[in-house]
């Protein structure tokens, strides 16, 4: 099964730069009308994720795959979304596309990113990816202990709500 590709609404610019780390296409518009959400979404085959109500019935009834976000903390907001498309996140470089921009990361070597990175951080880490829309460089630094956790805290969240009887959700 393909990849889902997602469309998120103004309201949930984080959560896109989540699902980008776990290696999904999510791409998140600001300022844009509810009809161009729409058209959007329609057009290149995308989940539309809102937390607008209106948006969302609106979105079904033009035969738009519209998924009601309803969590509070972004765990939250990750687990339901796996839950009601029965996808897995995992955290794998090779996959993730840039938190900043949504485009593809792609493995460089580290005579590639001198001068590009702080000297501490060219000598700690072995391992580096450049983003191949706007050129940022990462490498397992800090904030990966942090996006490991998220992760099993989305994964602990996620089986109490399999294991939980289903409380049924407003979505395609
Ligand atoms: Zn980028």
């Amino acid at each position: 099964m393909s990849r889902p590709k997602f469309l998120l609404d103004g309201m949930l610019g984080k959560l896109a730069r989540w699902l980008r780390i776990f290696g999904f296409d999510a791409e998140y518009r600001r300022a844009v009308s509810d009809e161009e959400l729409i058209e959007a979404a329609l057009r290149e085959g995308r989940i539309l994720l809102t937390r607008d109500i209106d948006l969302h019935r609106r979105a079904r009834r033009r035969g738009v795959r519209s998924l009601l976000v309803e969590g509070r903390a972004e765990a939250e907001k990750l687990a339901e979304i796996a839950e009601h498309l029965n996808i897995e996140y995992e955290v794998n470089p090779r996959e993730s596309r840039c938190p900043r921009c949504d485009a593809p990361l792609r493995p460089v070597s580290k005579e590639e990113v001198r001068g590009k990175v702080p000297p501490g951080t060219y000598k700690a880490y072995e391992d580096f990816w450049i983003c191949q829309g706007c050129g940022k460089v990462y490498w397992r630094g800090s904030h990966w202990r942090n996006i490991e956790e998220t992760l099993e805290e989305v994964r602990d969240l996620l089986r109490k709500r399999r294991t939980a009887p289903s409380k049924g959700y407003e979505a395609s």
